[in-house]
């Protein structure tokens, strides 16, 4: 199953949410409804909610604009971006490449914290003209009106945007800065990304850690900010996880399309053979995966030995393969990048057209993978 949701397309890059967003909301409006309440006592319940909504709304519009200003300075240093995926507090901008330069990768990852803190600024200096002077505490706040406490928390959650970012954690901005300076010393991406990594790790359960005691201290900053600090942690630590995983899937795929790692030659079934005969030609051996069903070169559908058992046997010899074939979940085409398809790839056809042209199999694809970091680390053995 996919952990993302598509919620639309900016400036033609595709956006989408991990599920770890929800957390996000829901501790972004609980933490508004806590203060809120606080703050304007004489505020009702559903305007509570309603102001609740609209700072939720207002930290994910923050995100996106932070994300937005990684992809154009990657678009503007020549590096394409197709989609972006908003994470707790932060987000991946998948770029079909890894940045040419230490220097290019610095400018990519300082662009976005640079943005926000611009946008936090603009917010608090609206706020300021509109309703004077900035409150000096909570009592004070209430002069603002519902609409001034909304920008001014958007405005202040911009720096914490800005700040969380700027820790020294790869996959975060101060991380891909930490690791193009690593890159730069070493000369080796490779190494470089392990390393950032692995201090991201550390500081993402330092954090945790730090969060739980905050929540037990009797002096602390309070259960909301411990929460947060100890969410924080945890992203940090699960996104630098994942985002080494990921960047060396990445860059061992980077301009990979199906069209190369497919296999050409390729075992398909003809529509009109008897589920009988292609029981014994095709499945005897133990094929447990899907196999193409074509009339000519035309793919009519997959069948798997699961569908052939979900027939009775004694209809075996009447029944034609084209009429059990099923609809394969997922075909592309040759020029599909094949990073794309990681998340869901098992066995998929690959069509030109109706006209099936190769069948791309995890397994070929993990052995690129493999074979393209035994080629990378022999070539920085050799460069040391
Ligand atoms: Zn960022």
């Amino acid at each position: 199953m996919s952990r993302r949701i598509t919620v639309g397309r900016f400036l033609g890059v595709e956006v989408a949410l991990d599920w770890s967003w929800i957390i996000t909301f829901v501790l972004a409006a609980w933490t508004l409804v806590s203060l809120g309440a606080r703050v304007m006592p004489n505020l009702g319940p559903l305007p509570l909610a309603l102001l609740a909504v609209a700072s939720a709304a207002g930290l994910f519009t923050s995100l996106v604009l932070h994300e937005l200003a990684h992809g154009l300075a990657a678009r503007a240093s020549g590096v394409p971006v197709r989609h972006m995926t908003l994470f707790l507090l932060g987000g991946i901008t998948d770029r079909e490449r890894t940045p040419g330069s230490p220097r290019v990768e610095i400018a990519c990852a300082i662009a976005a914290p640079l943005a926000s803190v611009a946008l936090g600024v603009l917010a608090i200096l609206a706020v300021a003209i509109a309703d004077g002077p900035m409150p000096r505490g909570f009592d004070d706040l209430d002069r603002l009106g519902a609409p001034g406490v909304v920008v001014l928390f958007v405005g202040l959650a911009n720096f914490v945007i800005a700040a969380v970012n700027l820790l020294p954690a790869y996959p975060l901005d101060g991380g891909r800065v930490v690791r193009a300076l690593f890159w730069g010393a070493t000369g080796d991406v490779e190494r470089a990304t392990r390393w950032s990594a692995w201090l991201a790790q550390v500081i993402g359960w330092l954090l945790v850690v730090v969060g739980i005691s905050f929540a037990f201290s009797t002096r602390g900053p309070g259960t909301a900010a411990a929460m947060w600090t100890a969410f924080v942690g945890w992203f940090i630590a699960s996104a630098a996880a994942q985002g080494y995983e990921g960047v060396r899937i990445q860059d061992a795929l980077a301009g990979v399309t199906a069209s190369r790692l497919m296999r050409r030659a390729f075992v398909a079934i003809p529509a009109d053979l008897t589920v009988d005969s292609a029981m014994r030609s095709f499945f005897a051996q133990g094929e447990s995966r899907a196999i193409p069903v074509v009339d000519g070169e035309d793919l009519l559908g997959m069948v798997s030995f699961a569908d052939v058992q979900e027939l009775s046997a004694d209809r075996w010899r009447s029944t034609r393969v084209r009429e059990i074939a099923v609809r394969p979940e997922k075909m592309v085409s040759p020029r599909t990048p094949v990073v794309d398809l990681i998340d869901t790839l098992e066995r998929v056809p690959v069509v030109e057209g109706v006209r099936l042209v190769g069948v791309l199999d995890r397994d070929d694809v993990m052995r690129f993978i493999e074979a393209f970091e035994m080629r990378s680390s022999r070539e920085a053995a050799v460069r040391t």
